[in-house]
């Protein structure tokens, strides 16, 4: 195990259920430890820069639509083996089979609506968290 930072975004459903500190709990409640955050108003530019990898997929202008329908609140998670103790954490990306329990499974609604957003390895999490701070605006611990 490593310690590593990872990407994560409390998505727009999630923010208008009012649940941004269920979520964050979650990360605490698992040892995760938050070192950067922030609230964005996405542009479709800033959407669709952020979710480029899927931007030949069907799902993409949905996608980008639904990442622009209202504040996200994003962070950077620190902690030994960040990435996949926060994909455990989420669930499934079809909040339909998700295992009970995960921020997914507990907070979701469908798979556009599916709550929150984690970086899928090393290389993304760099890329992501880059995307959206400074380096000197993430906690070095
Ligand atoms: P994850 O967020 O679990 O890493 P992906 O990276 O595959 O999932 O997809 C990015 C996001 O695009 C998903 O979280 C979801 O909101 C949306 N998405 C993925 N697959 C579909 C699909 N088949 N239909 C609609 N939206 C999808
Ligand atoms: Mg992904």
């Amino acid at each position: 195990m490593a310690l590593e930072k990872t990407l994560s975004i409390i998505k727009p459903d999630a923010v208008e259920k009012n649940v941004i500190g269920k979520v964050l709990s979650r990360f605490e409640d698992a040892g995760l430890k938050i070192s950067a955050m922030r609230f964005a108003l996405l542009s479709k530019d800033d959407a669709a820069g952020f979710y480029a990898v899927h931007k030949d997929r069907p799902f993409f202008n949905d996608l980008v639509e639904f990442m622009t329908s209202g504040p996200v609140c994003i962070q950077v998670l620190e902690g030994e083996d960040a990435i996949k103790k926060n994909r455990d954490l989420m669930g499934a990306t079809d909040p339909t089979k998700a295992d009970k329990g995960t921020i997914r499974a507990d907070f979701a609604v469908s798979i556009d609506a599916n709550a929150v957003h984690g970086s899928d390895s090393e290389e993304n999490a760099a890329i992501e968290i880059a995307y959206f701070f400074p380096s000197m605006n993430v906690y070095a611990r």
